[in-house]
């Protein structure tokens, strides 16, 4: 299967098409933004790495039952996907305070959660993704309410799945960022990318950060950090 014509390009990724309707090629890259890009970067080598993790979680999650996107990987950047419809909601699953959550409540990084929560963040560059909650998604039509108990529900057994993987691996995993998309026939499924850039990975031991806010912060390590975890990854597998 090869690359057609372009038809986006994002902060991480580029989109192609292919010959077949209901199939993309998504493009890993190594650049980073953060704070809605108004940091820009590079972390070398992450194209490969995001595109590999993603890939391994992505079949981990189909075998526990979690429809995904996933169809194939090409070579070291390239993954052949399932054309969806992007729901543009944000799903942040937390098992730990941190980032926002902790900015916004006033509430410690580290405080352990009993119960995971969710949120829902409206995916909308020019309003700076405005948290919303699953009432205002209805009401603006981005998802049926039957589709939001769906995602709910997905993004739960996802976290469950890859808590206990990350565990074994001498991780903790604090929080995450998913994706859902609509395939032709309605069916909804896990889209875009599971990584560093959109997990934080703890070091159960150390507490050590292993994952993209050492760019954020400008805590230096990025790139080590990212093979890292990365190796965990493959360790654990
Ligand atoms: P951003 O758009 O936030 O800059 P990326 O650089 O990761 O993010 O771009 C990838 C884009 O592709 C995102 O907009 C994402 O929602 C979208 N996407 C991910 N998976 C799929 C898929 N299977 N089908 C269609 N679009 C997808
Ligand atoms: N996240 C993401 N993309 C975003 C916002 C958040 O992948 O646009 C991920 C982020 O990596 C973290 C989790 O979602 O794992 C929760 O992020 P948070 O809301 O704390 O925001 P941040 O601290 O990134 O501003």
């Amino acid at each position: 299967m090869e690359k057609r014509e372009q038809l986006y390009e994002g902060k991480a990724k580029k989109v192609y098409a292919t010959d077949d309707p209901e199939l993309l090629i998504v493009s890993y890259k190594d650049d980073a933004t953060a704070f809605n890009g108004q940091k820009r970067g590079t972390i070398v080598g992450k194209g490969v790495i995001n595109n590999r993790m993603s890939n391994m979680l992505m079949q981990m999650l189909e075998k526990a039952g979690i429809p995904t996107h996933y169809v194939e990987e090409i070579n070291e950047r390239d993954t052949i996907v399932k054309k969806v419809s992007i729901v543009p909601l944000e799903v942040i699953i937390r098992n730990i305070a941190a980032g926002s959550f902790s900015k916004r409540y006033g509430v410690e990084e580290g405080v352990v959660f009993d119960t995971p929560t969710i949120e829902f963040s409206y995916k909308s560059d020019a309003l700076d993704d405005p948290l919303m909650n699953s009432y205002h998604a209805i009401a603006m039509k981005l998802a049926t309410p039957e589709e939001i108990e769906t995602i709910k529900k997905y993004a739960f057994a996802v976290n469950e799945q890859l808590k206990a993987f990350w565990k074994e691996a001498g991780v903790t995993l604090v929080d995450f960022k998913l994706e859902f998309g609509r395939l032709s026939d309605g069916t909804i499924v896990l889209a875009d990318e599971i990584s560093p850039d959109t997990c934080r990975f703890w070091d159960s031991e150390t507490g050590e950060k292993l994952d993209k806010d050492r760019f954020r912060r400008d805590m230096g390590g990025v790139e080590d950090a990212y093979a890292e975890i990365m190796k965990r990854l493959s360790e654990h597998l």
